[in-house]
């Protein structure tokens, strides 16, 4: 039985993004050999709209550039977002880099001009909580080899 892998459903293919695009990733193909995928969009589960104004985090607070708090809708996407992936057991989960939600290790730094701080988008927060692993769209040929090896 295939491991089941938490992704980001914008990674998928899906056209979740902000700005009604997707971030497909050819990799992900190979993936499907070895992992049952389990695609989630916290923002999308958090009730905003597709597309929706671009979002960043200000401590512990999410503003879109126009000043609205989303705060609220990022919590609970992340919550559901948890639910789900312990709902059907993943382990692991392959998140989008860089996003408030998705983003692991590194984020843009809530001044929207694209600069970069550490930090985790929230709702990798909340997995990490549960300890699960988390990768990025960075380290698909590594989790490759995992399976490969
Ligand atoms: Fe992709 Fe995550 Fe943003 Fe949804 S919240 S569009 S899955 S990066």
């Amino acid at each position: 039985k295939k491991p089941k892998l938490l992704i980001s459903e914008c990674l998928f293919g899906v056209p979740c993004r902000y700005d009604g695009k997707d971030n497909y990733i050819e990799t992900i193909e190979a993936l499907k050999e070895y992992y049952e995928l389990v695609p989630v969009c916290p923002e999308v589960l958090g009730g905003l709209s597709t597309p929706r104004d671009p979002a960043e985090r200000q401590g512990e607070r999410i503003c879109t550039v126009n000043g609205a708090d989303v705060t609220d809708e990022f919590v609970r996407g992340a919550q559901l977002t948890v639910d789900i992936a312990l709902k059907y057991g993943c382990k692991q989960a392959l998140m989008k880099a860089k996003s408030p939600s998705c983003g692991y290790k590194r984020i843009y730094d809530g001044t929207f001009t694209r600069t970069m701080k550490n930090g985790h988008g929230c709702t990798v927060e909340a997995l990490l909580e549960k300890n699960i692993t988390i990768y990025t769209e960075n380290d698909i040929e590594l989790l490759l080899a995992k399976k490969k090896r």
